[in-house]
């Protein structure tokens, strides 16, 4: 993680064990491997209940936690603390709830939060964060591209939004449930096990569809990542974790080689003309390079999964999801199709649902795994395309006084 940046940052949310050991390993010349073992401890009493609160970072609750003098003053110059704060809730009739969020230089970012929909089995809560403070790719469906891009996240500002997502979730989960956790015990010698077991973790899903391009800003998505998917801290499995692209051909084979989490690929059109009006990046790679790109380098086993944002009159006709069968026939996928939500340019709207459902039924009928995702949290604009951050502000006057806690 610190390669990413020329000297290591002091916030521990920055580092996973590689990053961590590397910098004790520097300073102690204590060899690497126990400088690994002595990170991972720092990491699990740092994160490994970070869902209920801020842990003690202390010489003491380092000394709890098995790690010897040599390594405590060097880490405990580093800060565990959240570096956002939680400026609003907005939960959404569906039962989404849309959370902005203040970064130190007084920025505004949003994450979402998206139980499953009622009447699924599964308990389901999936998280859409951000990667940046607005964005470069200028997509003409999309709140954040109409303001452009203001600076790229840290992998700590990553990371946090989920922090301060699962405590929420944590403080609301109903206390019959929360009854059912396990006290958090320390860890036996040589396991890694920390956290809460995957049914009782308040958040299942981590999808990067929030505000940015997470290809634009990738060593910082990617360290994200490597934390939230590090046993001692998040334990997230990487296959529960999406990180979605407008098709950045050129990063794909870093993404694939760097991180095991799933991709998602915004086609949201069915041929180069359209995509290029909607989505400027088409003019840089189009959709065969594109398809070519992928197909060589996804590795054997993985599958890709594409979304298709459906617009009345624009890309949702039969013809279209003939033309989308045949882009994605070979290509080991899935095919997500959203109705579009009320975004900046008027001229892009939602089809009616009978044009959805022939749409689908004609993706089906092509042999391509489709769902369907219905728009959540349009009412606080936290659905696809809606989430505005720093113009929040203007759309909605915020009271400018000291951000709450989470
Ligand atoms: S859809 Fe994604 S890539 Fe396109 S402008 Fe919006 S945030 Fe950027």
């Amino acid at each position: 993680m610190s390669a990413t940046d020329s000297s290591p940052s002091n916030r521990l949310a920055d580092h996973d064990v590689d990053s961590l050991g590397s910098y004790l390993h520097e300073r102690t010349s204590c060899g690497l491997e126990r400088a690994r073992r002595a990170a991972a401890k720092a990491l699990r009493a740092a994160f490994g209940t970070d869902a209920v609160g801020d842990c003690r970072w202390t010489d003491a609750a380092l000394i709890e936690a098995g790690i010897g003098q040599w390594a405590r003053p060097h880490l405990l110059t580093f800060d565990p603390s959240l570096s956002l704060a939680l400026a609003e809730r907005a939960p959404s009739e569906d039962g989404t709830e849309r959370l902005l969020l203040r970064t130190h230089d007084d920025q505004l970012i949003e994450s979402v939060l998206i139980p499953a929909e009622k009447g699924r089995k599964r308990a389901r809560m999936t998280l859409c964060i951000s990667s940046q403070v607005g964005c470069a790719r200028a997509c003409a469906f999309c709140e954040t591209g109409s303001h452009g891009m203001v600076r790229q996240l840290a992998a700590r500002e990553i990371v946090d939004q989920f922090r301060i997502a699962q405590r929420i979730c944590e403080a609301d989960r109903p206390v019959d449930r929360r009854a059912e956790a396990p006290t958090p015990t320390p860890p036996k010698r040589g396991t890694s096990a920390n956290t809460l077991p995957a049914a009782l973790r308040p958040i299942s899903n981590i999808v990067f569809m929030g505000m940015g391009e997470p290809m634009d800003n990738l060593p910082r998505v990617r360290d994200a990542i490597a934390l939230l998917t590090t046993p001692q801290a998040f334990a997230f499995a990487p296959s529960r974790i999406t990180v979605s692209t407008v098709g950045h051909a050129d990063k794909l084979a870093t993404f694939f080689e760097s991180t095991r989490a799933e991709l998602a690929i915004s086609i949201n059109a069915p041929d180069d003309t359209r995509r290029s009006r909607i989505m400027p990046i088409n003019d840089r790679y189009d959709m065969a390079t594109l398809r070519r790109v992928l197909l060589e380098v996804m590795p054997k086993g993985r599958r890709v999964l594409f979304q298709y944002a459906l617009f009345a009159d624009f890309n949702d006709s039969l013809d279209d999801a003939d033309l989308l069968a045949d882009y994605v026939h070979g290509i080991p996928c899935r095919v997500n199709v959203i109705p579009a939500n009320p975004g900046p340019d008027p001229s892009l709207t939602t089809p009616a649902p009978e044009r959805v459902d022939a749409f689908v039924a004609r993706l089906a009928e092509r042999g391509v795994t489709t769902l369907v995702r219905r728009p959540r949290g349009r009412d606080v604009g936290g659905a696809c395309g809606q989430l505005a951050g720093s113009r929040r502000e203007q759309l909605v006057p915020l009271k400018r006084s000291k951000p709450e806690s989470p």
